[in-house]
């Protein structure tokens, strides 16, 4: 009889001793069938013991041991087992979260007739610029670990230099683990890799891919038959015995932090997985997240920088229109409506950018100060006339549009403010003859809407586009020589320390969509702060000196990269609970912080979304400017706040590097 120690997905961080009869050979990797509570769980063998701190006669026996499994392997544990510790994640449920569903629950997917790509010949590989050139060649002279940035605008060729760089990887019998932000942009990506290399095996692994078939790119990539793997955030646990390189596009983008369960960041893992595996990793962006230029900067990580477009030859012109003294006509200035105009004549399209969707984001009553305001969340209902709704965008909560104020009966209630709805109908009274099209979360709701929005704008179907963020991602319009920003200004102020630097990317990337092709391009910003420097750097095109002026503001002020920070979170039905569990969690980080004096704790505070979905929330935020200092502080922190009596409707998770605040 052996003991083996078995990883299950149960929250609490530790293993669970099971005897596993001489029978059958304990191996570490392997799934297994245990008597769990009153049923069965599936679970991974992570250690073989010949002792127990439970009594012999209290353990039961492996049920089944699924041999008909392969071997999870131990670069793949050890991933599990960084994240686990890095993010302070029960080591069963972050095992859990990495296998792909059916294999979750102990079901392996029927095999299929390996469907390869039925192109035959390779789509072109164009002769790369030289600074283009000059990169893959870095990346492929890498021997082992290296972190490179990749920075260049959209449409410097970047993708290019990852094609080359894979290319060469293939040739040499190597595993690529490419990452997308975005579900949305697989399928082109796909068709473009698959277009380049027809005799290659391609999986994708992100939440769109249906179960059965996730779990078959899990095994094909584990047993070494993928040569590629592409996918969003949760293709970073992919399990690849031959992996010789790692792409993170558009690596600034928040979508790569899972903001749930483990809350970890699929760029950061990928990083220590680059390491781990002792390959190169490249981080490509048009504007990268701070943290990462800070780190090349430093040196720490390697910039490679493409500073020219590779076909269209110029930028587009970027320039503010000052609307301090003008009354707008439906959100809009008259140099923006002349500007669609002349776009109008002259059969191109024009992209109107509001990063807010639905018709206006509150109902309110001007006789006595009533506001459409969800009952769930600290947060108001939104107008939407399109399907004649109040939503809340935060819990999904519906309602009806009230004929008269609930409050005084007054029957005068007015839209306040305007979402994409409300720019779209102003467009269309301005311009009755011109094809409009909106595309936001609620006009693309589904894959199959989304590309059809998609066709539409790319037949010419379209001539003015009405749309959020969604659309700054990754998509050639070649007609498109127009972006008019509005309502952006709100972010420039806000009081999240992120959020110029989301703005700036945003912006750059919807800016990014114009003159691609001959045409030349054209972004106008309207504003009431024409000369900030956040506008003006965009105008010059000038990443880099924002970032500067960005990374000193942080510095001065103490926020990451310049320290790292740690959010302990609680939500329970009242905010006092919230609290007081904080209360008492900092008072216990108190004692063991006082041995280590580089540890910043904060008071408790109510989080800005402070009620969602009838649940009070509060945050506490832990810094340090030594991460390994903050590492051991949180282990044993949260060691320590677990063994804590807590009401039982209160919840409380860890964050470790958190985007939110
Ligand atoms: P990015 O990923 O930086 O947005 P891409 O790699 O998609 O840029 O390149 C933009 C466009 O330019 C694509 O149509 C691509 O095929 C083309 N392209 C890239 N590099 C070259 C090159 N060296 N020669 C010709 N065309 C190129
Ligand atoms: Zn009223
Ligand atoms: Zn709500």
């Amino acid at each position: 009889m052996s003991i083996v120690q078995v990883a299950l997905d149960v929250p609490l961080p530790r293993l669970f001793d099971y005897l596993l009869d001489i029978g059958a050979a304990p191996e570490i990797g392997r799934c297994v069938s245990v008597p769990f509570g009153s049923g069965q769980k599936i679970g991974l063998i992570l250690g073989i013991t010949r002792s127990s701190d439970q009594p012999s006669e209290k353990l039961k026996q492996v049920s089944q041991v699924l041999d008909n499994f392969p071997l999870l392997p131990k670069d793949w544990l050890a991933l599990c087992e960084f994240c686990a510790r890095y993010y302070q994640h029960p080591l069963g449920e972050v095992v859990h979260f990495a296998l792909p569903p059916l294999l979750r629950r102990g079901k392996l997917p029927r095999a299929v007739k390996d469907k390869r790509t039925t192109i035959e010949t390779a789509s072109p590989k164009p002769r790369l610029l030289p600074e283009q050139q000059a990169a893959v060649d870095a990346i492929i002279a890498a021997r082992g670990f290296e972190t490179f940035l990749l920075h260049g605008i959209t449409g410097s060729g970047k993708t290019e230099v990852y094609l080359h760089a894979i290319d060469a990887l293939l040739q040499a019998g190597k595993q690529a683990l490419m990452l997308v932000p975005e579900i949305a942009l697989t399928p082109q990506l796909e068709q473009r890799v698959a277009a380049r290399f027809p005799s290659a095996r391609i999986v994708s692994a992100h939440s769109g891919v249906a179960n059965a078939a996730r779990s078959r790119a899990f095994l094909d990539a584990l047993e070494g038959r993928a040569d590629i793997v592409l996918g969003t955030r949760l293709a970073v646990f992919m399990p690849l015995p031959r992996l010789g390189l790692i792409v993170i596009d558009e690596e600034h983008d928040g979508s790569f932090k899972q903001q749930e369960g483990l809350r970890y960041s699929a760029r950061d893992v990928a990083i220590f997985r680059a390491k781990q595996m002792n390959v190169p990793i490249v981080l490509g962006s048009a504007t990268p997240a701070l943290e990462t230029f800070h780190h090349a900067r430093s040196g720490r990580y390697r910039l490679l920088e493409l500073s020219q477009r590779a076909v269209a030859e110029s930028l587009p012109t970027v320039s503010t229109i000052d609307t301090r003294r003008e009354k707008l006509q439906g959100g809009m200035s008259q140099a923006l409506l002349n500007a669609i105009r002349t776009r109008l004549e002259r059969h191109e399209q024009s992209l109107i950018f509001l990063n807010r969707r639905g018709y206006a984001p509150v109902l309110a009553c001007p006789a006595c100060g009533w506001i459409s305001h969800c009952r769930r969340c600290a947060a108001n209902l939104v107008l939407h006339l399109v399907d004649k709704r109040l939503r809340c965008h935060h819990c999904g909560i519906e309602a009806g549009i009230p004929h008269h104020c609930p409050d005084c009966g007054n029957l005068d209630i007015h839209p306040f403010g305007r979402g994409t709805q409300r720019l779209e109908q102003s467009l269309g009274e301005h311009f009755p003859t011109a094809r409009i099209l909106r595309v936001d979360r609620d006009s693309a709701d589904s894959p199959k809407k989304w590309r059809a929005l998609l066709d539409t704008i790319h037949a010419g179907d379209a001539e003015i586009i009405v749309g959020t963020q969604m659309l700054a991602k990754g998509h050639d319009f070649p007609k498109l020589t127009l972006v008019g920003v509005v309502g952006a200004d709100t972010a420039l102020f806000a009081a999240d320390f992120r959020a110029p630097e989301r703005l700036f990317s945003q912006l750059m990337q919807v800016g990014g969509r114009s003159g691609r092709a001959e045409l030349h391009g054209q972004v106008l910003i309207q504003t009431e702060y024409p000369d900030h420097p956040l506008y003006r750097a965009l105008a010059d095109h000038d990443y880099a000196r924002f970032a500067a002026a960005q990374l000193k503001e942080r510095e001065q002020a103490g926020f990451p990269p310049f320290t790292h920070q740690a959010m302990l979170r609680a939500d329970a039905p009242a905010m006092a609970q919230s609290i007081a569990f904080l209360e008492q969690a900092r008072s216990v980080a108190n004692e063991k912080a006082n041995t280590a004096p580089a540890i910043n704790i904060y008071d408790p505070v109510p989080m800005r979304l402070s009620r969602l979905a009838n649940r009070e929330r509060a945050q506490l935020l832990v810094e340090s400017p030594n991460r390994p200092l903050l590492q051991n502080f949180l282990a044993a922190w949260t060691r320590t706040i677990r063994v804590l009596k807590t009401p039982r409707d209160l919840r409380w998770h860890v964050d470790v590097d958190p985007m939110e605040f």
